[in-house]
């Protein structure tokens, strides 16, 4: 396979989850495979998002966890909680994982270049110290960013990238965006003590999932005292003397806030990489767009993950990695990602798993369906003294029993979805799930007792 025209069968641009993945498989079918990484090993996942922040949700959860205690005989005096330990125990785990994702690829013989790379010619790759490599073809996985809304005083926020390394909680802080991140770091710093309000443009929270779960964690989020302001976007942002912020939204008075979190999506990473010298096409967010088969319109470039905008998830960039990799370098037939009903996950306090066609979607798509419902106090709640409702919702297909979709919003949630996706995406039907025995007492049995 070894192409001596040039020094690499495969450059890879951005050692994240999809960059590691699809440069390991493919040095591992014999490729030589170089990667650069300007920043740190591991990308968005492991350094800055879904690994620290769920480690962050544990440690938030110990609040109420500590409260819960009590009911169940536990004298545990007055919780103290300590940010610093939390924050260094999370940033020293994420050094040793970064420190497996360079074993990995050293393992696998990739070079790893720990520097910007760019585009500068075809089949050619120029690197921050002035090196010049050639490869017969290139991968972009140079992942996506954090988008910040133009506005006055935007330059005072912080973003998810710098939440995991503050030097203190904010007594109040302010989060833009009623999304994935939004979400979660409201619930997280909720737990830490911040008085917590989330704006967002629209009235709308965590679009694309099920109403009933949105108007569930809402509901549940509002009595944790978490405030939101809907339909409002940011008119300034003034930095004060003793540091405080003073936000200015429309139809909102003037208020102090001690720190200011965007949360309004990510744009793909695809400035400066030399992109437009060889033609490849970008969309209209900035995206690279690709095939099925994560080709660009240039034959030798391929990009996958979060820099594609299909669908920004870690499992997904990986799955497009790997498939990527064998199908160039494998021995097999080259095979597309299946991007139809992916499981997720929002770690919010509680948590939301869905998978499939939500009741409103499944409503347009298919006409006649059927809606089966659970709403249970988890029995940890019962005794807990903790009125929080859980909440599980299966939608079927009328015309064929087929489980199109299933979303959950309990203690949990993910956990439990990671396996009902399977059936999901089996196609099973309402009465294969009926014929699966219980395992009592659990929340998931609610799954196979819906009636
Ligand atoms: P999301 O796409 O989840 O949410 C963005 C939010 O910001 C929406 O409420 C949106 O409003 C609002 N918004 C978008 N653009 C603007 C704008 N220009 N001005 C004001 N508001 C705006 O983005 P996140 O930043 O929360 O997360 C980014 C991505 O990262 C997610 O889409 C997800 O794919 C991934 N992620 C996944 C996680 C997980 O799997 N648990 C966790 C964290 C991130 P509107 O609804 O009106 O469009």
């Amino acid at each position: 396979m070894a192409d001596a025209e040039y020094d690499y069968d495969l450059f890879t641009i951005g050692i994240g989850s999809g960059g590691v993945r699809a440069s390991r498989v493919a040095a591992a079918h014999g490729a030589r495979v170089a990667a650069a990484e300007e920043y740190r090993v591991g990308g968005t996942c492991v350094i800055r998002g879904c690994v620290p922040k769920k480690m962050l949700v544990y440690g938030a959860h110990f609040a109420e966890d500590l409260e819960d205690a009590q009911n169940f005989g536990w004298d545990v005096g007055e919780p103290k909680f300590d940010w610093i330990r939390l924050r260094d125990s999370v940033q020293k785990d994420i050094d040793r994982l970064e420190g497996l994702y360079g074993e990995t690829l050293d393992n696998h013989d990739v070079t790893v270049f720990r520097e910007r790379a760019e585009i500068t010619g075809d089949h050619e790759v120029t690197l921050a110290s002035g090196k010049v490599v050639t490869a017969k073809y290139i991968l972009v996985a140079t992942g996506a960013q954090p988008l910040v809304p133009e506005f006055k005083g935007n330059q005072h926020c912080i973003t998810s990238n710098e939440a995991f390394h503050l030097d203190e909680i904010p007594n109040r802080v302010l989060i833009a965006g009623g999304g994935y991140i939004a979400n979660e770091f409201a619930g997280i710093f909720n737990q830490f003590g911040s008085k917590v309000t989330i704006v967002n443009r629209s009235d709308v929270i965590l679009r694309g999932y099920d109403e009933s779960l949105r108007d569930r964690l809402l509901q549940i989020s509002l009595t944790k005292g978490i405030e939101f302001c809907f339909n409002a976007e940011f008119e300034y942002v003034e930095k004060q003397d003793d540091g405080t912020l003073l936000v200015k939204l429309t139809g909102h008075d003037e208020r102090e806030f001690d720190l200011v979190m965007v949360a309004t999506g990510r744009s793909p990473n695809t400035k400066g990489l030399g992109l437009d010298k060889v033609g490849v096409e970008l969309g209209s967010k900035g995206e690279i767009k690709v095939d099925d088969f994560s080709k660009s319109n240039v034959d030798y470039i391929y990009a996958v993950g979060d820099v594609t905008d299909r669908v920004q998830l870690t499992p997904v960039a990986i799955r497009e990695g790997q498939a990527f990799a064998d199908s160039l370098f494998g021995d097999v037939e080259p095979y597309a990602v299946d991007h139809s009903c992916i499981a997720s996950a929002v770690f919010s306090h509680p948590p939301i798993a869905s998978v499939g066609m939500t009741e409103g979607e499944a409503r347009n798509a298919l006409g006649s369906i059927k809606v089966y419902q659970s709403d249970f106090r988890p029995m940890k709640h019962v005794v807990a003294g903790r009125s929080e409702r859980g909440l599980y919702k299966m939608v079927v297909d009328a015309a064929n029993d087929r489980v199109v979709g299933i979303h959950m919003i309990a203690p949990e949630a993910p956990e439990i979805m990671q396996a009902a996706a399977v059936a999901v995406k089996a196609g099973l039907t309402k009465a294969d799930w009926d014929a699966t025995t219980a395992i009592h007492p659990t929340m998931a049995e609610e799954l196979v007792l819906l009636k």
